[in-house]
């Protein structure tokens, strides 16, 4: 991609709002635009990460033996009433009437959806279990969407349900689901930790929520530092210095950022939507359901709050927009032989083409983060400056040696 034709240019202003990282970069940088407070357009190099992040998470999805889908945004009032969430997400839920004068609303979530359709379409046990995922934007009446794509009114989120007849199958699922959701976050660069938290309404058990040190979180966790285990405080007995009932080690308070949710909810929805299907002995029995999600905006958004420093973002190499960046600086011609060969060999590179100050080319590509910088300048010749963007140093290569060295082909 040449970034003379790269749709949109970096900005030298951060927005007035930002007070967070991921903010201030993603929007300077060129990922994000925003459209009003909490709805954002995903550039050319936001889809690039939202799209590497999105095939991680199909994989790992898949594995799981889930099947993609999509379901509608927009939602008839009828299904919501059933389980009484017309009323009790009014304020969250975007609530209107079309011209006929039937009431609708934009998709918050999509358990009353899944759930019909499940109902309409599975009677037996041999149509059981299984599970549906769909990766799709969510519409929240959010009061504090100011940071950026941490919270957004327009979101995008990857939600997944599954659907059983016996609870040990289903707290198997759920297992299977917490260890693909820390593969997820870990294949993003990002450190998990699987937190109890309160079931809400629906249940006596824990919800898990998976949660991300960061100063920026909104949410506060008490956690261990030697494994994955934590407690948000909201229902904690733990105080800081106790042992962790998982490893032994020690319990640690911090800020965190909330990547994703898993719930059972049993046979909440069984009774509400009368989902029943019969067993081996002809028994009629409820449908469990549980819901797993992860927060995809809200995931680019933490990423850069772990992978940053002053100058602008560090991708860590499976979602970086591109995974080199050449820049051609003050030479003739060499630069865009290096881009054509290095296309040919299928490396993704962005090439900064444009006419531009050598200063301001080293801070773009800074501030966009990509994790091996190219540099082909007068002084290099016919080889090439190689930097990661999370060091210091820099080394002088062959195109053959470079290619062989940090891309494999
Ligand atoms: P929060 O407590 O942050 O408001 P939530 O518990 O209401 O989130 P869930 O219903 O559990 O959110 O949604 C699943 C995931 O979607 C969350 O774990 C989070 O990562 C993401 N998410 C939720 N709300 C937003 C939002 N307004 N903007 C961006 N991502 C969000
Ligand atoms: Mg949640």
């Amino acid at each position: 991609m040449k970034q003379s034709t790269l749709f949109t240019k970096t900005q030298k202003q951060s927005p007035k709002e930002a007070v967070s990282a991921s903010h201030r970069f993603l929007v300077q940088g060129g990922f994000i635009d925003m459209l009003m407070a909490g709805v954002y357009t995903y550039l050319p190099l936001g889809w690039q990460v939202i799209t590497k992040i999105t095939n991680i998470i199909r994989e790992e999805m898949n594995a799981t033996g889930a099947q993609e889908m999509l379901m509608p945004a927009l939602q008839p009032k009828g299904i919501w009433e059933e389980t009484g969430r017309w009323a009790s997400l009014a304020e969250i839920m975007y609530q209107f009437k079309d011209r006929s004068g039937k009431e609708a609303g934009l998709a918050a979530t999509h358990e009353e959806v899944i759930y019909d359709l499940v109902r309409r379409n599975i009677n037996s046990y041999r149509e059981l279990p299984f599970a549906i995922y769909q990766i799709q934007n969510k519409f929240r009446n959010e009061l504090r969407a100011k940071g950026g794509i941490i919270r957004g009114r327009e979101f995008m989120m990857k939600d997944l349900y599954s659907f059983h007849l016996e609870q040990a199958d289903l707290d198997r699922y759920y297992q299977q689901l917490i260890e693909a959701y820390q593969n997820v976050y870990r294949r993003c660069g990002l450190e998990s930790k699987v937190v109890e938290a309160s079931g809400g309404v629906f249940t006596q058990n824990y919800s898990h929520e998976f949660q991300v040190i960061s100063e920026a979180g909104e949410d506060k966790i008490i956690f261990c530092s030697d494994c994955a285990y934590g407690q948000n405080t909201e229902i904690t007995k733990f105080k800081v210095g106790d042992i962790c009932p998982k490893c032994g080690g020690r319990l640690e308070e911090g800020k965190s950022i909330e990547v994703g949710n898993i719930f059972q909810f049993g046979d909440k929805y069984a009774k509400e939507m009368n989902g029943y299907a019969t067993d081996e002995q002809g028994q009629k029995k409820p449908i469990l359901m549980a819901s797993y999600g992860i927060g995809i905006s809200r995931l680019v958004a933490t990423i850069v709050e772990a992978h940053h420093d002053q100058k602008g973002i560090i991708w860590p190499e499976n979602v970086a927009p591109y995974q080199a960046h050449l820049l051609s600086l003050g030479e003739n011609g060499q630069a865009e032989k290096i881009y054509d060969q290095l296309k040919k060999r299928g490396v993704a590179v962005l090439y900064d083409d444009r006419d531009i100050s050598v200063g301001a080319k080293l801070a773009d590509a800074d501030l966009i983060g990509i994790p091996w910088r190219l540099v082909v300048s007068k002084k290099t010749g016919v080889k090439i400056e190689l930097k990661e963007r999370s060091a210091q140093s820099v080394e002088l290569l062959a195109l053959s040696e470079l290619v062989k060295k940090i891309f494999n082909k």
